[in-house]
C-alpha cells in the first residue's frame, strides 16, 4: 500500500546524508556557532565523537520560543526566499542539521540569549522531545549530542573504531580553525587537548599548531582582488610539497568546500616548480560576489559548483603566480642582469647590486604587490647604484 512517511522516519532517512558520522556532525555544530557569532567555541568528544559530542558557544543563543522549531525539519533562520539560495551569506544552509542529528541520537541543548533572563534547556531522544525548562548558564549554546545512532543499529554498525572516528573529528575541527582564524577553538578528545586557537585572525599561527613550524616557516601569503571576487590566505614555497592533495585547504567565506576547478588552477600554477606527482601546500579562502556559487551540489555542502568555472580558474591560478613570481623574484634579481653588461668591471657592481638588494628582502615583504614594488625598485636601484661607483674611478685617477 503507498502511503505518506511520518516526518520522524523522514527525519532519519535525511540524517543518512547530513550525519554520516560523529564528524558530520561535529561540523554542522560548529558552523551553526560560528555563524550564530560566535568569538569562542569549545568542542569535547569522548569515544571519537560517538559516545558524546558537546560543542558550546558564546554565540548569540536561540530564543525560548524558536527552540522547539529549530528542531524541526527544514526550520532555519538563515533562509527565507528562493533568492537566498544565492546569496552568500546564506550558502549552504538548508536547515536540516538539527533535526537530522536529534532524530539519531540523544540532544540536550542549552541556550540563552541576550535578552533572555535565564538559560533554556531542551532534552530529546531520537527526534522527541523527552524534557524541557530553564536553568543558569551564560549567553550562549551548549549543544551535547549522546549515542550516536543508537536508533539506527545499521549506521552504527558502519562507524569505525572511535579512534580512527575520532581523527575524522580532527580534521574537521583542523578545517575550522584554518577557515576561521577569527574565531578561538578549543577542541579536546577525552579530556586531552587537541587543538587551541586564538581566535586572533592569525592563520599562520593556526596553521602551526596543525601543520607543524617547518610548514608554518614556509609559506607566503597571498591577496588577490578582482571584479569583486577576493582570494586570501597561504601557500607553500614550492619546495614544501606533498605527495597527495591532503594539504590542499580551500574554503569559501571560511566553510571548506572541495572544488575540482580549483585544485587545478593551482596545481597548474604550481607547474614546473614542483616534481611530477608532487601536489602544493595551500590555505585559500575565496569571498564571491553573491550568486556565483551553486550550494546545491552536495548535501554535505562539501562540493562547490561555481557559474563562471573559467573565472575561478583564473583569479587563482594568477594568485598563486604572482605570490610565487614575488618570491623567486628574490633570487632572480642578481642572476637576471643582461649577460653581455657582465664585463669584468661590472661585476663589482653587481656585487654591490646583491647586497644592497638583501637588506630589502630580508624583511618579509608583502606578497601581495611584490611583482609591482619589486621590479621596478631593483631596476632603480641597479641604475642609482651605478653612480656611487664613480668615485671609485676618481680615486683611481688620482
Ligand atoms: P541551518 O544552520 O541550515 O539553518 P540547522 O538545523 O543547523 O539549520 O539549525 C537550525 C536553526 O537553529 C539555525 O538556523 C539557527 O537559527 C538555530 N541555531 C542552531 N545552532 C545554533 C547556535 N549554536 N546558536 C544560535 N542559533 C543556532
Ligand atoms: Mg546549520
Amino acid at each position: 500500500m503507498i502511503h505518506v512517511l511520518d516526518s520522524n522516519l523522514i527525519d532519519k532517512i535525511a540524517a543518512g546524508e547530513v550525519v554520516e558520522r560523529p564528524a558530520s556532525v561535529v561540523k554542522e555544530l560548529v558552523e551553526n556557532s560560528v555563524d550564530a557569532g560566535a568569538t569562542e567555541v569549545t568542542i569535547e568528544i569522548e569515544g571519537g565523537g560517538i559516545d558524546l559530542i558537546r560543542v558550546s558557544d558564546n554565540g548569540k543563543g536561540i530564543a525560548k520560543e524558536e527552540l522547539r522549531t529549530a528542531f524541526l525539519r527544514h526550520a532555519t533562520s538563515k533562509l527565507n526566499k528562493i533568492e537566498d539560495l544565492e546569496a552568500i551569506p546564506t550558502f549552504g544552509f538548508r536547515g536540516e542539521a538539527l533535526s537530522s542529528i536529534s532524530s539519531v541520537a540523544e540532544v540536550e541543548v542549552i541556550t540563552k540569549t541576550a535578552s533572555d533572563e535565564i538559560a533554556h534547556r531542551l532534552v530529546l531522544s531520537g527526534g522527541v522531545v523527552t524534557e524541557e525548562g530553564e536553568c543558569a548558564a551564560n549567553q550562549g549554546t551548549s549543544m551535547c549530542i549522546k549515542n550516536l545512532f543508537f536508533n539506527t543499529p545499521a549506521r552504527r554498525k558502519f562507524l569505525k573504531k572511535p579512534a580512527t572516528e575520532g581523527s575524522l573529528v580532527s580534521e574537521v575541527m583542523n578545517k575550522m580553525a584554518m577557515g576561521h582564524p577569527e574565531v578561538a577553538f578549543k577542541y579536546t578528545a577525552n579530556g586531552s587537548r587537541m587543538l587551541q586557537t586564538g581566535g586572533d585572525g592569525n592563520l599562520r599561527e593556526n596553521i602551526f599548531q596543525i601543520y607543524g613550524r617547518d610548514t608554518a616557516s614556509k609559506l607566503i601569503e597571498v591577496k588577490h582582488e578582482k571584479d569583486g571576487y577576493v582570494i586570501s590566505g597561504m601557500i607553500g614555497k614550492p619546495e614544501l610539497n606533498r605527495g597527495n592533495r591532503s594539504y590542499e585547504n580551500f574554503f569559501i567565506a571560511g566553510r571548506a568546500v572541495k572544488s575540482k576547478i580549483v585544485s587545478a588552477a593551482a596545481e597548474d600554477a604550481y607547474k614546473g616548480r614542483l616534481m611530477t606527482g608532487k601536489f602544493p601546500v595551500f590555505i585559500l579562502d575565496l569571498r564571491v560576489p553573491d550568486g556565483c556559487v551553486d550550494v546545491n551540489v552536495h548535501p554535505a555542502k562539501l562540493e562547490v559548483r561555481f557559474s563562471d568555472e573559467g573565472k575561478i580558474y583564473e583569479l587563482v591560478k594568477t594568485a598563486i603566480d604572482k605570490a610565487l613570481g614575488g618570491e623567486e623574484l628574490i633570487p632572480k634579481v642578481s642572476w637576471d642582469q643582461s649577460p653581455k653588461e657582465k664585463a669584468p668591471e661590472q661585476l663589482k657592481i653587481d656585487n654591490e647590486f646583491e647586497y644592497t638588494a638583501k637588506p630589502m628582502d630580508t624583511p618579509k615583504m608583502k606578497v601581495a604587490e611584490p611583482a609591482a614594488v619589486h621590479t621596478p625598485v631593483a631596476a632603480d636601484d641597479f641604475t642609482y647604484d651605478t653612480k656611487p661607483a664613480e668615485p671609485l674611478i676618481a680615486v683611481k685617477s688620482l
